[in-house]
């Protein structure tokens, strides 16, 4: 008689190249499992914008499953008491699972692990998540890098990562245990629902994954050097949400990649820029491992010493796209239409908030957890602290990015910004990143009326400016 194994699915919602979905396949019968564990992370639970892409992830996931003539189990409930219920259920001698790197994913993983033994069973877990695990490229002296440079060049002179590996041939028992409905767990947004139209935008799913990345590596990959920080057109891959479920893995990203690049010898170096791309995920993901506070406290302790301003209208006006700044509420505006934003205009608005508003970049932090469909623990908290200034490898705190040149150099026509800040469209170029210089009579010819139609700005650009290098000088004079 066949053992029955349960595999549980977590944030590696695919079954092509899934190594530990290979490992269960050969130890016997697999009963899939995920468990909607809605308190697991704490202050770091799903965000909204994350939950209507699980709902659809999952959806997909499950299709995929009775496909091969198997069925995708859901249980809600406290992780290691849901599994200890299936063992008992199934008498399974095995849970088998990806590992995972969240700053709890250790402590939980060892708790399946004894909750497993005491009850007749085994733990098995399996990469799959990473390209390199996080401890596996270290400095000379066998310490983590804090440096992105040496730590991807690192990487790159390591052994390349392996093939990734078919669809797994599946077995799956007679008979099954009881199972929740994705509805049953409200994921969707309703009574507003704040995701409409984004099936039209976004195709979740290990299916959708593939065709996001054939399709840039077959159209754009070439243009992506330049095209990278131009936010108005599609010109990155936008597979970030499918990465950060695990829907693609990062081996199948880079082995695609080097197939491009074998056929397209001459678009290596745009390639290679990709590449590193997904090489910062890699290095958000070590940095969190070792410094699992990341998401919480400051990288450099100096730091918590920096004097933060608390003006909740300033805060509000930013998360609503209402600064008076069109670039910064442009990609506001993005975030909240869409659950994505452009990562040049994600450099932008974080630095306005950090520094144009002297607001914690935590806040911040915890805006993008809720509304980006990405979120991700460890890239997010490090972007945060590399733009804030208290990163690892971190942009220097006094680089405060001018909000009016960003526009005008990255979004020079302005598509961007009149796509997403529509009362400003009819403004010439010239003023359109900055209305409140544009004459009366422009204004009032491209129907546009600061403080009624489109806010003043907020704060000053200079006199912030000032204000944010003040700030830094003090957390100098108390730090040294
Ligand atoms: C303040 C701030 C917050 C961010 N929060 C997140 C987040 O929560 N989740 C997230 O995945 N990315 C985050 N990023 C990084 C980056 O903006 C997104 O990964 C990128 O915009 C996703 O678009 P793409 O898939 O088209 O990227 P591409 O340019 O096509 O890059 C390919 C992949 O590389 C990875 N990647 C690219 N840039 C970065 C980066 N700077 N750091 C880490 N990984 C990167 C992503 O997985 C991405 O899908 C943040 C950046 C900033 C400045």
């Amino acid at each position: 008689m066949s053992s029955t194994i349960i595999y549980w699915f977590r944030h590696d919602l695919r079954l092509n190249d899934l190594p530990a979905l290979h490992a269960a396949s050969a130890l016997g019968d697999v009963i899939p499992v995920f468990i909607y564990d809605s308190q697991l992370g704490g202050d770091w639970k799903l965000g909204g914008a994350s939950q209507w892409w699980l709902h659809n992830s999952l959806n997909r996931l499950k299709a995929s499953i009775e496909h091969q003539g198997g069925r995708l189990l859901l249980r809600s409930g406290e992780t290691v008491a849901e599994l200890q219920k299936l063992l008992f259920e199934t008498g399974a001698s095995h849970i088998v699972a990806s590992r995972q790197y969240q700053p709890w994913s250790e402590d939980l993983e060892r708790a399946v692990a004894t909750m497993a033994t005491d009850n007749a069973s085994q733990f098995k877990r399996y990469a799959g998540t990473l390209l390199f695990e996080p401890d596996a490229v270290t400095t000379g002296a066998g310490t983590p890098f804090k440096v992105f440079t040496p730590f991807w060049r690192a990487c790159l002179k390591a052994a390349q990562p392996d093939m990734p590996k078919p669809v797994p041939s599946l077995h799956f028992p007679h008979q099954w245990p009881p199972s929740e409905t994705l509805d049953d767990w409200s994921l969707l947004p309703t009574d507003p629902n704040w995701a409409e139209g984004w099936d039209t935008l976004w195709d979740p799913g290990e299916l959708g994954a593939q065709k996001s990345l054939a399709a840039f590596l077959d159209e754009r990959v070439y243009h992506y050097s330049e095209g990278r920080d131009i936010p108005s057109g599609p010109h990155t891959s936008r597979l970030s949400p499918s990465l950060k479920f695990g829907e693609i893995s990062p081996r199948q990203v880079w082995w695609a990649a080097q197939q491009c690049k074998h056929e397209n010898p001459q678009s290596s170096a745009a390639i290679d820029k990709f590449l590193s791309e997904i090489g910062w995920r890699e290095f958000c993901n070590q940095l969190v491992a070792q410094f699992p506070a990341m998401p919480d406290r400051a990288f450099n302790p100096k730091f918590d010493y920096f004097p933060w301003g608390s003006n909740s209208e300033h805060l509000r006006a930013w998360q609503r796209g209402q600064t008076g700044y069109p670039i910064v509420d442009a990609g506001m505006r993005e975030l909240w239409h869409t659950g994505f934003m452009h990562n040049r205009v994600r450099m932008i608005v974080a630095s306005f908030l950090t520094k144009h508003l002297l607001i914690h970049w935590r806040l911040g932090e915890q805006w993008f957890w809720d509304t980006l469909l990405d979120a991700d623990l460890a890239s997010n908290a490090c972007s945060w602290q590399w733009v804030g200034g208290s990163g690892a490898d971190a942009s220097p705190y006094f680089r405060i990015f001018n909000p009016i040149a960003q526009g005008e150099k990255f979004d020079k026509q302005g598509r961007y910004t009149r796509q997403w800040v529509p009362e400003l469209a009819n403004l010439p170029d010239n003023y359109l990143h900055k209305p409140w210089e544009a004459p009366a009579l422009t204004l009032a010819a491209s129907g546009v009326e600061l403080g009624k139609t489109y806010p003043h700005p907020i704060v000053d650009h200079k006199e912030a400016r000032e204000a944010a290098l003040g700030a830094y000088g003090t957390l100098k004079a108390l730090t040294g």
